[in-house]
This record gives structure tokens, C-alpha cells and sequence, in this order.
């Protein structure tokens, strides 16, 4: 029997306003423990929560890129629980009636098929603190306790790991294209749980679920979800009953482990925030808030392939992050070469970034300064080999390119001339290859244009060179 999973995915994202979202206390990440607080935000007697604006704009602004509606009329609930890092012993959320309802997001599949995944629900929350387990016990750092997120809640509607991979990137590209959140998942800011049911291939009705807590990466959510789904399967093929349960990935271990059973809605509690009013959304905000939204990824992507007539492969991974959308954009207009562009971008620069941990935000040259390169390699002032040489040091030191090849004498050599010159001598000095050639090893060819290419210090142009070295041979 064919088996296919059936997951949803609960994304919590910090929303990037400057302050929290019931006190005027700073939103940034880190800084020393318990100094961005307040008697609000400590959930101290007597404290009253206000709602910040801009917390309601971007949940609008989330679920309107998400293809979602908006409840108009829609309030603030407490759902109950005690733990050291909630100081309230309850977090303000929206439990009946969320800020947007009903979206979707569009993946593409690895056959090129489009599928919808449906989200349920968007609503808007507060963050909890942190607790740090030390040698000499847990403590707690309160300055992330209030900072704004929006839950983004999915339809059951991926059917593998690498769909629930998919709607990740996908929905990160979003939210961080529409500047709600900075999506650094490797400072929680985005956030990923998720549940996994396994059915017969083409049933209707779902299997048992297990909910699978802290997959904070992407490999974590890819790995975690291929764990479950084994396990899941196993499990039904010999007729073990599974138990629905709440589990943990280690991602250490490479494991998931149950750490409680799941607990219902009602043991939460949950009733209408008393401190807070019902939030009225106007029709005319909702629509200032749509003409804030930009061209989003998927959009971007399309218009890349239209104008610029590079492969949609290109344009999907140029558009995964603004900042090399904008880059892209700005180079292919300047070089007027947009392949080039996309070439060095996801090629070059794309393993030098990620080999130094950076984003494109780090580089230290501009668009301009690429643009010029592939102008000079376009023009045959140097060759696409020294080309990358020079990358390597714009990479290193953000230098014009022209200043570059000046400074390290990289000028291509297109003198035929003077190129015969070096081919005949390096001829003369290799007889016994010469002889090879003659009888009948043409793969020495490539030999003698390698000894070329190094006497010149690579600065000979490798397609002179190629006809050269032929040319002679010929005459051999
Ligand atoms: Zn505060």
C-alpha cells in the first residue's frame, strides 16, 4: 500500500514594528536581560496593555499578500497557562475571531504544476520571554515578552515534507518582501511547529496526528517531517496504534521524542480580553494598507522572465530575497546582460556569501560595480577566468573593478601576434609532445593551450589561444 503524509504547518512570525505590542518598550533582538521592560510587559499588578496600531497594520498587510479576509469586527482573548516565562500567566491572543481568515499560498511543484495550500487563519499575539538554563539554575529574560506576532496557520494541505518546505520558503519570500517581518529564523523571528498524519495514497480520511514542535530551520522542518512520516508509516504497516501526541525534534539526536499529550483548546481557557476594546477595522484602512503592498516575489519573478528573458529557475531563486531581486534588477539594467548577471549572482557570489555567512546587504561592492564587470568581460578586456579573480577581490575589498585589473595588470591580451610568439616557443621546448601529436594524440592540443594560458598568466585570450595553438598544429 502507497502511503502520503498530510501536514500543516503553524508559523509564528515576529512582526518588525519598533515597539511592543501593548507598551511603548523596543523591539530589538537581544540587548542585556530584562532591560527592554516595563511593569506592562512584566504583567505587573495594576498594568494595562494598549494596543500598538502598526501591530493590526501588518497583520492586515500579512493576510492581504496571503490572499486572505479580513474580519472587520474582531477582538483580543487570554488564553491561560502558567510558565515562568509568561508573567501574566496568560498571553493576550485571538482566539475566536482572528484578524484574517481564509488565504492561500501558491507553490510550484517540482513537475512545474502549481498548488494552492490554504491558510486557515492570521492572527496577531504577543511573544513570550526566554528562559536560560544555567550551572546555577533557570532564569528568565523578559525583553522579548510582548514583542508583536502573527500566527500564520495552514490548511492541511501538504501532502510531503518537500511541499511543507516549499510553502516555508514561500511564505518567508512573502512576508519578508512586505518588510512585516525580518523572517531570521536563526533569531526566532520566525518561528515553525507543524503536524503530520499519514493516510493510504488518495484516502479521505486522516490518521492519527502528532504535532512537532521547534523544526527552527529549514533542514530541521525538511528532516523532522521525514522522521515523523517513517515512523508514521511503520507504525501503521504493523498495526500499532498511534497515539496523538506533542513532540519535540532534536535536531543533535536526529530524532523526534513525545514530550506530553496534546492538550485540548478548553484547557487554555480561553475568554475576550476585559482590558482591551473589539478592534473596528474600516474598509478605507484595509485598502491603504493593500496599495502599501509591493510587487511580491512571485510577481517579481514573472516580470524577470518577461523582461529580462532569463530561465524561470533563475528568477524563482533571484526573488527567494528582495535585496537580490533589487540587486539583480539594478545590474541586468546597467550591463544590459541579464544573464550575466543571474550567473554570477547565483553562481560566484551566491558560494562566497554563503561561505562567509553573508547577505547580500554585506556585500561591499554595489550592483554598478558588478555591471562594470561584465561590461570589461563583454568587451574582452579580460577574460571570464580573470574575471573571477577580480570578483574575488571586489568581494574582498569593494574596489572598482577597472581599479582592480589596473592595480594587478589582469588586461587581456588580444595581440595575435604576440600570442603566435609565445605558442611557437613553447612548441620548440616540447618536442616530445609535438611528437605525440603527430602520432595522432589531438588531446594534447589542450596541453599546449594550458602552457600558453600559464606563460601568460592567464591573461592571454583563451579563444585567440585555442585558434592559435590549432592553427599551428595544423601546420605540424
Ligand atoms: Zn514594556
Amino acid at each position: 500500500m502507497d502511503f502520503e503524509a498530510v501536514i500543516g504547518l503553524e508559523v509564528h512570525s515576529e512582526l518588525s514594528t519598533d515597539t511592543k505590542i501593548f507598551c511603548g518598550c523596543s523591539t530589538e533582538f537581544g540587548g542585556q536581560p530584562n532591560t527592554h521592560v516595563c511593569p506592562t510587559c512584566l504583567g505587573l499588578p495594576g498594568a494595562l496593555p494598549r494596543l500598538n496600531k502598526k501591530v493590526v497594520e501588518y497583520g492586515i498587510k500579512a493576510g492581504l499578500a496571503l490572499n486572505c479576509s479580513i474580519n472587520k469586527v474582531c477582538r483580543m482573548d487570554r488564553k491561560n497557562y502558567f510558565y515562568p516565562d509568561c508573567p501574566k500567566n496568560y498571553q493576550i491572543t485571538q482566539d475566536e475571531i482572528p484578524v484574517c481568515h481564509d488565504g492561500y499560498i501558491e507553490i510550484e511543484l517540482d513537475n512545474g504544476d502549481k498548488k494552492k495550500i490554504g491558510i486557515e487563519r492570521i492572527h496577531i499575539e504577543e511573544d513570550a520571554g526566554k528562559l536560560l538554563h544555567t550551572d546555577a539554575g533557570s532564569l528568565v529574560d523578559y525583553n522579548r515578552a510582548g514583542v508583536p506576532l502573527i500566527e500564520i496557520v495552514s490548511k492541511p494541505d501538504l501532502r510531503s515534507p518537500e511541499e511543507a518546505t516549499k510553502y516555508l520558503e514561500k511564505l518567508k519570500s512573502i512576508l519578508s518582501s512586505i518588510e512585516v517581518s525580518d523572517c531570521k529564523m536563526e533569531q526566532g523571528s520566525l518561528r515553525c511547529d507543524g503536524n503530520i498524519s499519514v493516510m493510504p495514497k488518495g484516502s479521505l480520511e486522516f490518521g492519527v496526528r502528532s504535532e512537532i514542535k521547534n523544526m527552527n530551520s529549514f533542514k530541521a522542518l525538511e528532516k523532522a517531517f521525514e522522521y515523523e512520516y517513517k515512523r508514521h508509516v511503520e507504525a501503521v504497516k504493523n498495526g500499532e496504534e498511534l497515539e496523538q501526541d506533542t513532540r519535540r525534534w532534536d535536531e543533535a539526536k536526529g530524532v523526534t521524542f513525545a514530550m506530553r499529550s496534546k492538550e485540548k483548546a478548553n484547557d487554555y481557557r480561553y475568554f475576550p480580553e476585559g482590558d482591551l476594546v473589539t478592534l473596528n477595522i474600516s474598509d478605507e484602512w484595509i485598502e491603504e494598507v493593500r496599495k502599501s503592498i509591493p510587487e511580491l516575489p512571485h510577481e517579481k519573478a514573472e516580470r524577470f522572465v518577461k523582461e529580462f528573458s532569463i530561465p524561470k529557475y533563475d528568477a524563482s531563486v533571484l526573488t527567494l530575497t528582495m535585496d537580490m531581486a533589487k540587486f539583480f534588477e539594478k545590474v541586468a539594467v546597467e550591463s544590459k546582460d541579464a544573464k550575466a548577471a543571474s550567473n554570477w549572482l547565483m553562481g560566484d557570489i551566491s558560494r562566497l556569501m554563503n561561505k562567509n555567512n553573508m547577505e547580500v546587504k554585506d556585500l561591499k561592492f554595489n550592483p554598478s560595480q558588478l555591471a562594470e564587470l561584465i561590461k570589461v568581460i563583454n568587451k574582452g578586456t579580460i577574460s571570464n577566468n580573470i574575471g573571477k579573480k577580480v570578483l574575488n577581490s571586489m568581494f574582498e575589498s569593494g574596489k572598482d573593478p577597472k581599479v582592480i585589473i589596473e592595480e594587478k595588470g589582469l588586461i587581456q591580451n588580444n595581440d595575435e601576434g604576440e600570442i603566435l610568439e609565445v605558442v611557437k616557443k613553447i612548441m620548440e621546448e616540447n618536442p616530445k609532445v609535438v611528437q605525440d601529436y603527430k602520432d595522432g594524440n589531438k588531446r594534447v592540443l589542450g596541453f599546449f593551450v594550458g602552457l600558453v594560458m600559464k606563460a601568460t598568466k592567464g591573461k592571454a585570450n583563451p579563444q585567440i589561444v585555442n585558434k592559435i595553438v590549432n592553427q599551428e598544429a595544423s601546420k605540424l
